[in-house]
């Protein structure tokens, strides 16, 4: 035991649970208590006189040696091994994490260093466990989240799925809604028929019936004057008859989307030229059509739709102005469209009812008079929208109408 020292230093050298080894300046170990014994694995009194460098691993001595030199020359209580582990060296050669703190003190002119150390395998292996658990926690968050993503990405799939389905489930009750709708409208369309062709019809299958029997008279006399008029008006309601039986198959065409567009190109003055000639046996007395146009274009459109189009048109400004009266067909050729505007002086339209104008079966109340089934300018109307084309009317009544349509050229 260090010469002079208490009682009581003997107690708490004796009785710390911490190892203390006292070693001199040549490395030997000159004291060492119970529990570094203990911690070394050696028996009592088995350390003192051994050098120091036998509790440390071979491979640390060299480097334990430089710094056993540097405290010698500044020799101040310090900890051990800062920032990192320390290792030591048991009896038996195995090798346990150590924290040392370190002292110094001179004895009966000795300079003496002191070690204090604790072993600290417990706490380093609570360490790697909390690190390992910690290690195995980033894994599981990790596997977590990954679980999370992909359940999200699932989820979304499924949604996205949902969505699709409702959205088809609705497209598909809008198609039966539509079709029945159609269905609806076509027997609607069928029942009309019914109604306007017993009342519609009557009156040209009683001139036919008359005009026939009336002929047979004539011809019996020999007044052919007679008879050629009553010839034309056999033609007049055959053309009537007809002229219903088309708007009725256009508008079923049209209700069951059968209409394609087929698109020709056409030299746009010849076909209205065409056109004027076909309505003219259909005008009232001395009524007679203007043809104005700017130039003649190649128009590329539907010649066909195009065509009933402005045979509804001349026909309705025919049908509804008086004997004599002037109709003017007005044709202007643009590079990317055509505009034709048919207008009369004929009766005109009350404005009130301007707005049903394009309603199926709408007849204006100024035309009751006037054979007609109000199916002519709805078909009209829907044609147009079937060229890409526009439509616009002024009406006044009395004075007149004017209808105006847009037509595109269909270069591409
Ligand atoms: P319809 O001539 O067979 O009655 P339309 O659909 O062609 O059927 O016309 C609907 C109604 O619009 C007609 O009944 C008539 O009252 C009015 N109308 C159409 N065109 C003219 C016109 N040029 N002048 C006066 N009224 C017209």
């Amino acid at each position: 035991m260090i010469q002079g020292s208490s009682v009581k230093f003997k107690e708490i050298f004796e009785g710390s649970s911490e190892g203390i080894v006292i070693v001199n300046k040549e490395g030997i170990i000159v004291e060492a208590n119970p529990a570094s014994e203990r911690i070394f694995r050696y028996d009592s009194e088995e350390l003192v006189g051994q050098a120091l460098d036998s509790l440390l691993p071979g491979r640390l001595r060299e480097k334990h040696h430089q710094y056993r030199d540097q405290f010698h020359k500044n020799p101040s209580p310090r900890t051990m091994g800062m920032g990192r582990d320390l290792m030591a060296l048991r009896k038996d050669g195995s090798e346990f994490p150590v924290e040392v703190s370190l002292s110094h003190t001179v004895s009966d002119g000795q300079f003496l260093i002191m070690a204090f150390i604790i072993d600290i395998t417990q706490r380093k292996k609570a360490e790697n466990a909390l690190k390992q658990s910690e290690e195995q926690l980033i894994v599981y968050a990790t596997e977590l989240e990954r679980k999370v993503e992909a359940r999200t990405e699932a989820l979304n799939d499924l949604i996205h799925k949902l969505e699709e389905e409702v959205l088809e489930r609705k497209k598909a009750e809008e198609e039966a809604r539509k079709s029945l709708e159609r269905e609806r409208e076509l027997n609607e369309l069928k029942t009309k028929f019914v109604s306007i062709a017993s009342h519609e019809f009557r009156t040209p299958l009683s001139t036919i019936l008359s005009s026939a029997s009336l002929i047979q008279q004539y011809k019996d006399r020999g007044d052919f004057d007679k008879q050629e008029k009553h010839i034309n008006r056999i033609k007049s309601s055959i053309n009537h008859l007809t002229g219903i039986l088309n708007d009725f198959l256009s508008l079923g065409k049209l209700e069951e989307g059968k209409l394609d567009v087929a698109i020709e190109e056409i030299s746009l003055k010849e076909f209205l030229i065409e056109i004027l000639e076909e309505v003219k046996p259909s005008l009232k007395a001395d009524q007679l059509i203007d043809l104005t146009i700017n130039e003649s274009c190649e128009l590329h459109t539907d010649p066909r739709i195009l065509r009933n189009i402005l045979f509804n048109l001349l026909s309705n400004a025919s049908k509804y102005s008086d004997a004599g009266k002037k109709i003017d067909l007005y044709c202007t050729c643009f590079e990317d469209r055509i505009t034709l505007a048919v207008h009369d002086e004929g009766i005109g339209i009350p404005e009130s009812e301007l707005k049903h104008l394009f309603d199926r079966f709408f007849r204006a109340s100024n035309a009751t008079n006037i054979q007609g089934t109000g199916l002519g300018l709805h078909i009209v109307k829907r044609y147009v929208e079937l060229l890409n084309g526009s439509l616009a009317f002024s009406s006044k009544e009395g004075k007149g109408s004017i209808f105006t349509i847009n037509i595109p050229n269909n270069l591409s």
